[in-house]
């Protein structure tokens, strides 16, 4: 069959492919620690379940309202306002939430009513390995702004400012970030508005799909911002902070009728509505007891303090220290050239391949990412683990030569 050119040429999610690959690898009995794919491993919480279990056993069974339940849409509200309640902002109302499968169906939505041919999309690399893929669908350009360590992994006013152009309609900002573990600080922030100001014309897709797993205090939305207020939309959802990613919830937020009529046409189109039952759970995710978040947040934290200390030891890997998500992305460059048993590892790609085979160590290249020097951990798994894998990752790169 002719599949399409459009989607001919999206290449596959390369996080969801070393993920199939562990799966694979273990069904034939190799013992593969996985530090490739980001999600909790924690189960979803005890309420959220019963909830689920509740939503079959009360016949939630037929198709819901296309933007999703109202008492879902308006606890995303509350969320959300309790967020910006302190900021020169107008409150969120519940008809400006929609709810879809995942936060990475909002981020498509977004795109998808926003970008056509030659509309061009600022994101600043390393990025989410879907967002040049989502813009790839929409035929639209996408506009890459390499950011480095040394600047935390974060784009700069100079940087945005120098890449925007008339044909510019988007940027996707990521804080804190995949595949980075980067924060966007208040002063960023602000940076970034001061420039956006000067080009009204640029919409902005906050994904702040990682904000509860944090390490830094205070999460800085960019819906503090007036002044970006009625071009800007927020991406969230329940997948990270409450370990539900199985659920497929997430949802957008913006203030800009045009944008919430359009998406709910294109997803009335598309899905229907995402998973009723799932809805149910995730409303009593956000209005129910918010422990669980915070509990997990430490456990993460403390993997974060193990994995950077383990990934200090070994001689070439220069990191820097993640301020939130769960991923430790080291530039590994030091190690390209080495030769083992003849074989020389000239990239990331080939150093991937070489840390499965031989220490059974499961990661995804930061190639996938934009950044062709770094490789990226998860460490969404137990401490344990964390260590075993760390172990023999050392192990096998002290084997280069
Ligand atoms: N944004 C980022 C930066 C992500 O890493 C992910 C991956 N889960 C998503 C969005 C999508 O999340 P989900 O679809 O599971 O809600
Ligand atoms: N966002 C996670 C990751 O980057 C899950 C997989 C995916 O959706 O890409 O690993």
């Amino acid at each position: 069959m002719n599949i399409s050119k459009r989607i001919a040429a999206l290449e596959e999610s390369q996080t969801l492919q070393v993920a199939a690959l562990c799966q694979q690898l273990r069904a034939e009995g190799v013992d593969v620690i996985g530090l490739s794919l980001g999600e909790p491993d924690f189960p979803a919480p005890a309420h959220v379940k019963q909830a689920a279990i509740d939503a079959i056993n009360n016949d939630i069974s037929h198709y819901g309202p296309t933007p999703g339940f109202p008492a879902l849409r308006q606890a995303i509200a509350d969320t959300i306002n309790k967020d910006i309640k302190d900021y020169p902002v107008k409150p969120y109302n519940a008809n400006e939430i929609i709810v879809s499968v995942g936060a990475k169906q909002a981020i498509c939505n977004a795109i998808e009513v926003l970008i056509g041919p030659d509309d061009e999309v600022i994101i600043p690399t390393p990025s989410w390995v879907s967002y040049v893929e989502m813009v790839k669908i929409a035929q639209g350009k996408s506009v890459l702004v390499k950011t480095t360590m040394e600047n935390n992994f974060c784009i700069t006013a100079e940087q945005l400012e120098a890449a925007i152009t008339p044909k510019t309609k988007l940027l996707m900002l990521c804080s804190p970030n995949n595949p980075t573990g980067s924060v966007y600080a208040l002063d960023n922030l602000k940076a970034i508005v001061e420039v956006l100001v000067k080009h009204p014309q640029v919409v902005v897709l906050a994904d702040e799909i990682y904000q509860h797993i944090l390490y830094t205090g205070k999460h800085e939305t960019l819906a503090q911002f007036p002044e970006i207020e009625d071009r800007l939309i927020v991406i969230n959802g329940v997948s990270k902070a409450f370990a539900m990613t199985g659920y497929r919830i997430g949802w957008l937020a913006c203030h800009n009728k045009d944008l919430i009529t359009a998406v709910k046409r294109l997803q009335g189109q598309m899905i229907t509505c995402a998973t009723t039952i799932a809805q149910k759970a995730a409303e009593a995710a956000y209005t129910g007891p918010q422990e669980c978040v915070e509990e997990m947040r430490q456990a993460f934290e403390r993997r974060r303090d193990l994995i950077l200390g383990l990934a200090r030891e070994i001689e070439g890997m220069k990191v820097l220290e993640p301020q939130g998500a769960f991923y430790l992305f080291p530039d590994v460059s030091a190690f390209f050239g080495k030769k083992y048993n003849g074989k020389t590892i000239s990239n990331a790609d080939e150093l991937v391949t070489y840390l499965l085979q031989e220490a059974h160590v499961a990661c995804v290249s930061g190639s996938a990412f934009g950044e062709d020097n770094c490789i990226r951990f998860s460490y969404a798994t137990s401490e344990e683990l964390i260590t075993e894998a760390m172990t023999r990752m050392k192990e096998a790169l002290e084997k280069l030569q």
